[in-house]
């Protein structure tokens, strides 16, 4: 049943509405027989809503697409009228403002909502409801001889009424709409601004419509210098179908899954990116444009190479001393087929192998390590009484072994220093510093190891210093060389190498409770020198 409501409750939307209009419209209202009108209208509902759509269609807004003006809405706000007209028809109940009606102000608040969505302005929907209303006032005014003035004249004004109440739901609904759409604009021009990567959008012919600050690091170019120009001037020369086979899938509507392609600068230098294209369309499901997201993986790329290099050499590195077990056990083959072998040659060649073996578990050992510490985990180190100079004695003397050219000198402070290491990865250390000092002096020279008792943060240690005269470390790069991967620059390309031997050592002293420090000048040699901590005491 309708009710009467306070008038100003009407319009909340607005909060504007002089409450005398409720007043005048209800007492045209009050008395007129709206049933009758009702039902010249339903009589007519096919026509008049046929007619609003051709007069919809023909509107410049829907001009493009005549079929989108079909509208859900409409013909829901228009029964709602009516079914409101119908329920205020005896002349006792008091019509009450239309818009009370909550399925007259949901039908008219989503119509709204749709025609936003289309890309309508506020303007072309009220020019909607004007439609309406003309098709109404027209089919009641051709239903005036059959009914009183009066009663059209009432119905008229409560159809005018819902409409003009509709209209002004429209545009709260539009302020709510755009309101939304500021706040979204808003959020998404924020996440662009601050994202990695680049984010380009273009128009299916390629402009560029906009460039976010990430492209400008990527690119070089500024939003300025960047928009309005064609993309085809980021691509290289050495792929010139790339860009327009982009475009033509992009206008077919595909989205092109992330790939690695090479982009040029502003500089002219290439830079290798992952790129995932998107096309853009409007509400109304048109391809409008294209979205590039492109991410800097030149870095990616720059270690997966090392990676690759650090294989191959790998690789070459566990032939050495394969190769040299194989010579060693065929020589041995040969002899023994040529009659009985004296067994002074078999235990040579036997050391050799065994030589060969445990250079080669100790290489395997090293990578199994980096690779440990690669993945996160910790060495389990195995400490038990050792003697780093007899480890040092050792060590330089197999080293000596492989070179004529360099003087490899042990000078200890103290006869034995003993502390709780993990002798093998303790040997890998030293054997991975004195392989160091015989590489990089290419032209030879004195190598020595000193080995002293120290303090270090107040724990006594084992201080450990491996000098030469080699071919040293620029300044640049001191930091660099003890992570993974990292060689410094005077050496890449004249010295083979992994770069994975510094940052295993240092790992495995650091486990220890103890550091790794370098002191270096490029041409004049370097110092690398260990603290041991002497026991694992509160760790
Ligand atoms: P690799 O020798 O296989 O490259 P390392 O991890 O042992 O790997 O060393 C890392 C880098 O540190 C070397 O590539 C080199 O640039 C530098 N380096 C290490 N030891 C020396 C040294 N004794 N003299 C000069 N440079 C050195």
């Amino acid at each position: 049943m309708p009710q009467h409501r306070e008038p100003t409750s009407r319009l909340q939307t607005s909060g504007q509405v002089d409450p005398s209009i409720n007043t005048r419209v209800e007492a045209f209202a009050t008395h007129a027989k709206l049933n009758s009108v009702a039902k010249g209208l339903r009589t007519r509902r096919g026509e008049i809503l046929r007619r609003w759509l051709e007069a919809a269609r023909a509107q410049p807004f829907h001009a493009g697409q005549p079929e989108r003006a079909v509208s859900d809405h409409i013909p829901n706000m228009f029964d709602a009228m009516l079914a409101f007209l119908e329920r205020s028809a005896p002349s006792s109940i008091d019509p009450g403002p239309p818009l009370d009606d909550a399925a007259v102000r949901h039908a008219a608040r989503s119509h709204a909502r749709d025609r936003f969505r289309q890309g309508l302005t506020a303007a072309d929907v009220l020019s909607e409801f004007r439609l309406l209303r003309q098709e109404i006032g027209r089919a009641l005014r051709e239903e005036t001889d059959a009914r009183t003035v009066a009663d059209v004249l009432g119905a008229e004004l409560l159809v005018q009424d819902a409409l003009d109440g509709a209209a002004t739901l429209a545009l709260a609904a539009l302020e709510a709409h755009e309101a939304e759409h500021r706040r979204v604009s808003a959020e998404l021009a924020a996440i662009v601004d601050s994202s990695l990567d680049a984010i380009i959008s273009k128009t299916l012919d390629g402009v560029i419509t906009s460039w976010n600050p990430a492209a400008q690091r990527l690119y070089g170019y500024t939003a300025e210098e960047a928009i309005g120009r064609n993309v085809a001037f980021l691509a290289s020369q050495d792929r010139p179908d790339e860009i327009p086979a982009l475009l033509e899938r992009l206008r077919r509507g595909e989205r092109v899954e992330p790939y690695d392609t090479v982009r040029i600068r502003k500089d002219g230098s290439p830079i290798e990116v992952s790129l995932t294209v998107s096309p853009m369309r409007d509400s109304a499901g048109n391809l409008i444009g294209a979205s590039a997201i492109a991410r800097d993986i030149s870095q990616r790329k720059v270690a997966e190479r090392e990676r690759e290099a650090v294989l191959a050499v790998v690789a070459h590195d566990l032939r050495s001393p394969l190769t040299a077990i194989k010579g060693n056990a065929d020589l041995l083959q040969r002899q023994a087929a040529g009659g009985a072998i004296p067994s002074e040659r078999i235990a040579e060649r036997a050391a050799s192998i065994s030589t060969s073996v445990a250079t080669m578990t100790m290489q395997i050992d090293e990578l199994l390590d980096a690779a440990r510490l690669r993945a996160g985990e910790s060495l389990e180190l195995v400490r038990r009484p050792t003697d780093l100079v007899d480890i040092a004695y050792r060590l330089a003397a197999d080293v000596q072994e492989t070179t004529t050219r360099h003087t490899i000198d042990v000078r200890p402070l103290e006869s034995e220093l003993v502390g709780e290491w993990d002798a093998m990865r303790i040997e890998r250390v030293l054997g991975n510093l004195l392989g160091n000092a015989i590489k990089y002096s290419p032209d030879g020279g004195d190598i020595s190891v000193e080995i002293r008792r120290a303090v270090r943060e107040g724990q006594p240690c084992a201080s450990l210093a491996v000098r030469d005269q080699g071919v040293g470390i620029p300044s640049r790069d001191l930091e660099r060389i003890f992570e993974h991967y990292q060689r410094a620059s005077n050496v890449v390309g004249r010295f083979p190498g992994e770069g994975i031997g510094l940052a295993g050592a240092k790992h495995v002293i650091e486990q220890h409770g103890g550091a790794i420090t370098v002191e270096s000048q490029e041409g004049q040699g370097s110092t690398f020198t260990v603290w041991l901590p002497l026991t694992a005491a509160g760790r």
